[in-house]
């Protein structure tokens, strides 16, 4: 019987984020994407098979290899700035939240100003509305980046499989801006980081329900990293609605190093782990030697945020489908938002992944 110990990479700072509401189509919202999914999963990744560590600081150059270093400062300092304005006496609105977004369609090729006021400069970043940032989003966001970091370090020392819980997930932000509920994109900085660690080339595996564009976008042009996503199709009206299909394959040097496996609203298990083991022997024939998981366990079926319907039973075996490949891993939490199973399923997976016995 197999007694690895996963170690289960967290920090108590990514609790910090309270994005409080949403605005989703110009409607505040109870936020799905909250501080209580971390101790939720906490809660389930116990016992024999995981040891926590608590992540240590990380200096930002792994972090800007990934990012627009304008990113970095707008975000940093965003929560301060909107402090200081009349926000919160005018409007009651104590999260940054753009009202203007400056599109093609706005500028029209027109010379451009930076905006001066952060309501109208967020949407130079943000690219919807619903992921609003607050005193402590910046504090959560970095927190999140050194559990990718930490996890990466462990993985280059050496450890076989170490998972990253990260909070607020990643995966939807791009080298510029942030939406998809995720500030800074955890998976990419993990990627990096191994790449910088010495492994040649590295895969990024998605299995969050939605496509991580902003992981396709980060290394889209780069035949070093790979991403491989499955998830719902956004041609039937998912996030990210305008990319994530499957004729999107890289460009430049990264031709042929992006693939995505769009599936149809109500996909199960069957579809589902035929394209992760699709995406798992992909990896393996491209010659990668190490491997990031974008673990996002929302294709359940409890879940609130997609259609697809995969069981905790098909969480265990994509784990144990991406552990076959032998390479070492950092899986990365993405989302995942129905509370009362979420940790389970992340359980699932690292069982699956480091072949673990399932817990009765
Ligand atoms: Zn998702």
């Amino acid at each position: 019987m197999n007694q690895y110990q996963v170690p289960v990479v967290w920090s108590p700072t990514t609790r910090e984020h309270d994005p409080l509401h949403e605005v989703w189509v110009g409607v505040a919202t109870i936020g799905t994407e909250v501080a209580a999914r971390v101790d939720a999963i906490l809660s389930a990744v116990t016992g024999s098979g995981f040891r926590q560590v608590e992540a240590t600081p990380h200096a930002d150059d792994v972090l800007a290899r990934v990012h627009d270093p304008a990113l970095l400062t707008f975000l940093s300092g965003a929560a301060e700035r909107w402090r200081q304005g009349p926000y919160a006496d005018l409007v009651g609105q104590t999260r940054v939240v753009s009202y203007l977004f400056p599109t093609p369609a706005m500028t029209a090729g027109l010379p451009t100003r930076p905006a001066v006021a952060i309501h109208a400069e967020a949407g130079t970043y943000a690219y919807d509305t619903m992921t609003v940032v607050g005193p402590g989003t910046w504090a959560a966001a970095r927190a999140a980046v050194d559990c990718a970091l930490t996890a990466a370090d462990l993985v280059l020392a050496e450890e076989r499989l170490a998972y990253a819980l990260c909070r607020p997930p990643g995966h939807h932000a791009t080298p510029a801006g942030f939406g998809g509920s995720c500030y800074l994109n955890n998976a990419a900085v993990a990627a990096q980081a191994l790449r910088d660690g010495g492994h040649d080339r590295v895969a990024v595996i998605d299995i969050d329900a939605h496509q991580g564009n902003g992981t396709a976008a980060i290394f889209y042009d780069r035949a070093d990293v790979l991403y491989g996503s499955v998830h719902v199709d956004p041609g039937a009206g998912w996030f990210p609605h305008v990319v994530g299909y499957a004729d999107e394959t890289g460009t430049g040097d990264g031709a042929g190093a992006t693939r995505n496996a769009p599936l149809p609203e109500g996909a199960a298990d069957g579809p589902w782990l035929e394209a992760v083991g699709g995406l798992a022997d992909w990896a393996v024939a491209e010659g990668c030697t190490a491997l990031v998981v974008s673990l996002g366990v929302d294709a359940a079926v409890d879940d609130p945020e997609s259609p697809l319907l995969v069981t905790v039973d098909g969480y265990r075996a994509a784990g144990a489908l991406l552990g076959a490949t032998g390479l070492p891993a950092v899986a990365v939490q993405e989302g995942g938002y129905h509370l009362p199973s979420l940790g389970g399923l992340v359980a699932a997976y690292l069982e699956g992944h480091s072949g673990l016995v399932p817990r009765a």
